[in-house]
């Protein structure tokens, strides 16, 4: 086959290995004489499997035992809701960052079941920097404080925590296990699975134990963190294949060494492609460089008319998917974890190649 390296923002590219092992155990799971979307969630070789998925999963996180790991579908986006429907607690008021698009449709959800508070705001920099923290106008009233720690399209990324007297929440969907955090300064961590994690379908949440069992009432009961947790996230059926999927995505980053390993892969790769980037006038990238993202690289060329060109012979190359979102223009390349050094190379290898070809 090809070499072929997938720079796609999400669903993204998963480890050669994992593939390869899905396709290997597709027809036949382990010892369950079927395949593991062919198998019921409640059977002993699932739940073993999840219940191996949830242990490495708190293992590579150093997870503490006060946290429940829930394994859910809905997206990133029905976070959005369950996070007011069970924090908010009989509160009226939650405070919000709004530092990019992510951030935007969470207040705007947030927004249908409380009082947002906007404690720092992006938009008049074009969501290029972060307002410094002791700026912040903190509601100390609220319930808790969302923020988007990796703003995915603008690439725009904290390299802090904020740190708060109430719960603070994290969308992490396109930086979790990017790098070491501590889980214990977070009241709910949750991420769609289709960047870091694995498949599409299936979205992690660790939310703090004291945080759960006070829902919003009227709501559904499958928004409920505590429903979900008193049933192991199998309330209902789970969405097998991507539970399965990210099962393996644990497994290889065990194997690879951790977070600590894939950390500094990540700083690697991230800035070989910014150097690229700042080395030419030929391209550029505006985002204030202490909060350059390590997993989503926004690029522009000075001459957009170049960009379809760009796109397409990258694409030839083997370079997949680094059209930039439309709200931003230009490229994007996004480089989660299972994306290797090798194919940040070759991404840089064909910028300068590109650059020569037009002088
Ligand atoms: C991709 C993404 C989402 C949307 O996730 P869905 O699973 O499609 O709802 C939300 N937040 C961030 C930061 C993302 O990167």
């Amino acid at each position: 086959m090809e070499q072929i390296f997938n720079f796609s923002a999400g669903p993204s590219t998963l480890p050669k290995s994992v593939l390869s092992k899905i396709q290997r155990d597709l027809l036949e799971f382990g010892n369950a004489r079927a395949s593991a979307i062919e198998i019921s969630h409640r059977g002993v070789d699932f739940m073993a499997l999840a219940r191996k998925a949830e242990q490495d999963l708190r293992d590579l996180m150093a997870i503490p035992d006060n946290y429940k790991v829930l394994f859910l579908q809905g997206g990133a986006s029905q976070q959005f809701s369950m996070v007011p429907i069970n924090l908010l607690r009989g509160k009226k008021t939650a405070n919000y960052t709004h530092t990019g698009h992510w951030s935007d449709k969470a207040i705007k959800e947030g927004a249908r079941y409380c009082d947002v508070n906007i404690c720092t705001n992006s938009i008049d920099n074009g969501f290029t920097d972060i307002g410094d923290f002791s700026d912040w106008r903190i509601d100390e009233g609220a319930a808790y404080l969302h923020y988007t720690p990796n703003e995915t399209i603008a690439g725009l990324e904290f390299d802090y925590i904020p740190e708060v007297a109430m719960p603070v929440v994290a969308d992490m969907s396109s930086s979790i296990l990017s790098r070491p955090i501590d889980v214990s300064k977070f009241g709910v961590i949750y991420a769609g699975a289709q960047k870091n994690i694995g498949a599409a379908g299936l979205t992690v949440v660790i939310v703090r134990e004291d945080l759960i069992g006070d829902v919003m009432a009227g709501q559904p009961v499958m928004f409920d963190y505590a429903a979900q947790a008193h049933n192991d996230s199998m309330y209902n059926t789970p969405c097998t294949f991507a539970w399965y999927a990210a099962a393996l995505v644990f497994e290889w980053l065990k194997e690879l060494g951790g977070i600590e390993a894939i950390a500094r892969q990540n700083e690697q790769k991230s800035q070989l492609l910014y150097q690229a980037i700042d080395r030419s006038d030929f391209y550029s990238n505006n985002i204030a460089p202490r909060y350059r993202s390590w997993m989503n690289v926004p690029f522009f060329l000075a001459d957009a008319k170049l960009d379809a060109q760009f796109v397409k012979s990258a694409s030839d190359a083997g370079l997949l998917a680094l059209k930039g979102h439309k709200a931003v223009g230009g490229m994007r390349a996004s480089i989660y974890n299972a994306m290797e050094l090798d194919g940040v190379e070759a991404l840089v290898s064909f910028m300068k190649e590109f650059e020569r070809m037009q002088a």
